[in-house]
Order: C-alpha cells, then sequence, then structure tokens
C-alpha cells in the first residue's frame, strides 16, 4: 500500500518456524520435534505454574504498568536500582522502544554483518538507514563497527553472545567499545543469552550504565527462564534512558500472567540450574555428533549452534522438516550453508542427529 513509510513498504517480514502442530498434520507425522527459535527445552517449571494459576482470578484487571513487583525482584537481584529498569514485551519491544525513542530516518543505525534479524527490521521500520559492517569469523568486529559510525549514527546493536553465530565478545572489548563511542550514540547491548555464558568468560555489565549513560542493556525471560511464551523481557539502562522510554511505551505494555511468571521465574534456581546443565550436555552432544559428521560449527556460547553443511543448507532443512524436524536456516543471515539448530532434550537432540545422519547419507 503506497500508504505506508517508505521503509515499511520495503520491509521483508520475519519469518518465525513453523508451529509443530501444524507441520505434525500437514507431514501425519506422529511427533515432531522444534529445535527452530532457541527456546527452552524443559516445558514450564512448576512454580511459574503456580504463579500463573493464581493470577488467573485477576485477569478482569489491567496490569501493574509500573511493574513494580518484578522492577524490585530484579532491581534487588541486580543490584540495581528500579528506576534503571524498562519492561517489554519481550525484550524485542525494549529494542523496538529504543528505536522509535532515539532513531529518526534522518540517522543511521551500526550493527554486524551476521546480527540478529530484528536489527535490521526495526532500522527499516522508522525509515532510518543500517550500517552493516562485516563480521570477522562470524563475530562482531568492534574496531570495524567503531570506524563505522558517523554523526548520523544513532543506535549500535551489540548482541552477546550473537544469535544466529552464538559468537562471544570479551569484557573487556565491549567495554572498550562503549567507552570509546561518541555520546551522540546509544549502544544497545542485547544480552538475550546472557545466562548461557559460562560465569568464567561472562560479561558483568550491569553496573555499566552508572558509568556510562549511553548505554541499555537488555535480558529477557524467553530463553533460560524458559518464558518465550509469555512475552516479557527489560533494558537496564541510565535512570535518564529508563524514564524516556517509559514514556514512549503502552502503559501497559507487560501483561498481568507475563509479570507474575517472571518473578516465579526469577525466584526458581533450580529450574535455571537444570536449564544450564541440560544445555551444557546438549551442546556436546550435538557437537560430538558434528564432530563424527565431519561438520565444522562455529562455537556458541548460547543454547543453540549453527553447523555448516558445505553445501546449499536449504534442502537439507527441508529433508528435515519432512522427517518432522524443525531447524533453522540462516539464507537470510548470509549464511547460506548453515543450518542454525537449538539444543533440545537428549532425546530431541538425539532424534535430530539422527534424521541428519539419514539425510546427509541420502544427498
Ligand atoms: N535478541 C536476540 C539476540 C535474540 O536472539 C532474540 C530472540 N530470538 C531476542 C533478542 C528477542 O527475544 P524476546 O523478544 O523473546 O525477548
Amino acid at each position: 500500500l503506497e500508504l505506508a513509510l517508505a521503509g515499511v513498504q520495503q520491509l521483508v517480514p520475519y519469518v518465525p518456524g513453523k508451529p509443530v502442530e501444524e507441520l505434525q498434520r500437514e507431514l501425519g507425522l506422529s511427533e515432531v520435534i522444534k529445535l527452530a527459535s532457541n527456546e527452552n527445552p524443559l516445558g514450564t517449571g512448576a512454580k511459574v505454574t503456580a504463579a500463573i494459576q493464581a493470577t488467573l482470578p485477576e485477569l478482569t484487571r489491567y496490569p501493574d504498568g509500573s511493574g513494580f513487583s518484578l522492577k524490585t525482584a530484579l532491581s534487588q537481584k541486580w543490584g540495581i536500582a528500579p528506576e534503571q529498569i524498562t519492561l517489554g514485551n519481550g525484550s524485542s519491544e525494549i529494542l523496538e522502544l529504543v528505536m522509535r525513542t532515539f532513531v529518526a530516518p534522518e540517522h543511521d543505525v551500526v550493527f554486524s554483518q551476521h546480527a540478529f534479524a530484528l536489527y535490521p527490521i526495526l532500522t527499516q521500520a522508522v525509515g532510518a538507514q543500517a550500517r552493516v559492517v562485516p563480521a570477522r569469523e562470524f563475530g562482531h568486529d568492534l574496531a570495524a563497527m567503531l570506524a563505522a559510525v558517523t554523526e548520523k549514527t544513532r543506535v549500535v546493536f551489540i548482541a552477546n553472545p550473537n544469535n544466529p553465530t552464538g559468537t562471544l565478545l570479551g569484557p573487556q572489548d565491549v567495554e572498550n567499545f562503549i567507552a570509546a563511542l561518541p555520546v551522540h550514540v546509544l549502544c544497545v547491548l542485547d544480552e538475550a543469552y546472557y545466562e548461557f555464558v559460562d560465569p568464567a568468560v561472562r560479561t558483568e555489565s550491569l553496573h555499566w550504565p552508572q558509568r556510562y549513560p549511553n548505554l541499555i542493556i537488555t535480558r529477557t525471560f524467553s530463553k533460560a527462564y524458559g518464558l518465550a511464551g509469555m512475552r516479557i523481557g527489560y533494558g537496564i539502562s541510565s535512570v535518564d534512558v529508563a524514564d524516556l522510554l517509559n514514556r514512549v511505551r503502552q502503559p501497559f505494555n507487560s501483561n498481568m500472567l507475563a509479570l507474575a511468571a517472571a518473578e516465579a521465574a526469577l525466584g526458581d534456581a533450580a529450574y535455571l540450574e537444570e536449564t544450564l546443565a541440560v544445555n551444557n550436555a546438549g551442546m556436546l552432544q550435538l557437537t560430538k555428533a558434528f564432530q563424527a559428521l565431519g561438520l565444522a560449527w562455529i562455537p556458541s556460547s548460547g543454547n543453540f549452534v549453527s553447523v555448516d553443511l558445505k553445501q546449499n543448507a536449504l534442502p537439507i532443512y527441508e529433508a528435515l522438516l519432512s522427517k518432522g524436524v524443525i531447524v533453522r536456516p540462516v539464507a537470510n543471515y548470509e549464511m547460506p550453508s548453515h543450518l542454525r539448530v537449538s539444543i533440545g532434550t537428549e532425546r530431541e537432540n538425539q532424534l535430530f542427529i539422527a534424521a541428519l545422519r539419514e539425510v546427509l547419507g541420502n544427498v
């Protein structure tokens, strides 16, 4: 429609994975496994289920638009002020709020090649110019990203770990980058997969916004906390940035069930621990299988891994799909020979490996 903004007209939609039930029906299979969206394979935790049940009778009311209780829990957990927090309908909404708050069509936005697919979409949606910086060994090239910043740049996205590559930047490199950024540029440090990173090499960034007022860190309950379907995430920034984002957001952007579920998830240390154990074991299981198949993969710090099939990955993706295994092709990330697979349960990983072995043997 000509009514839409030029940037919107040119948008290529974000294509989510097929729902399991739909594929199961289509293929007439008794079982379909989905390892396509970096979701938590453990299912909903008991504490979250109880919190949701306890909230159900309240649904005629609006949620607490300030998210007081969840913000209090987060601020206690992380040792930050509640006023530094912005809650969102997934961390995706925080990313979008940043763009709507700070970026106009005359600005540009810097991010890396192979970085999370939402960055180009959000940039285009506000009509701004994307400056995509070539990656180095699939990871962010911070020096080149800094060099790409101009007087028109308003936002730089850094995904750490990045999706779909799983690549990780070291704390010192990230801090040096932020310190070197001009003050007219807001750095979005997207830490959706923070919890999966080995604590020995993890960037503990949450105290940085006090030193760098042009920094916002985004985190989510979608991954390690297992609440992708609930849509709840948060930003941590200087009080000034949070104040602006909170003015722009819809008053009730985080729903009542999501707020309750997130708070319960935050208090469920055992679930998080099990998630990390399952993820570490699953990563080993998959990478060992790749090795046995003679395939290279990008070492990943997330709950997924991208494997190089050394050929066009789309036919392999389709063949896996026909066997009831949903993974993610990443051709739209300029990685045509890779498939990204999310770490599942031991059994799901096994089914994927068996299907992959079969498919590769058949081509
Ligand atoms: N950042 C990255 C790097 C991601 O991979 C994702 C989810 N795929 C998100 C942000 C957004 O997640 P959510 O909106 O569910 O918090």
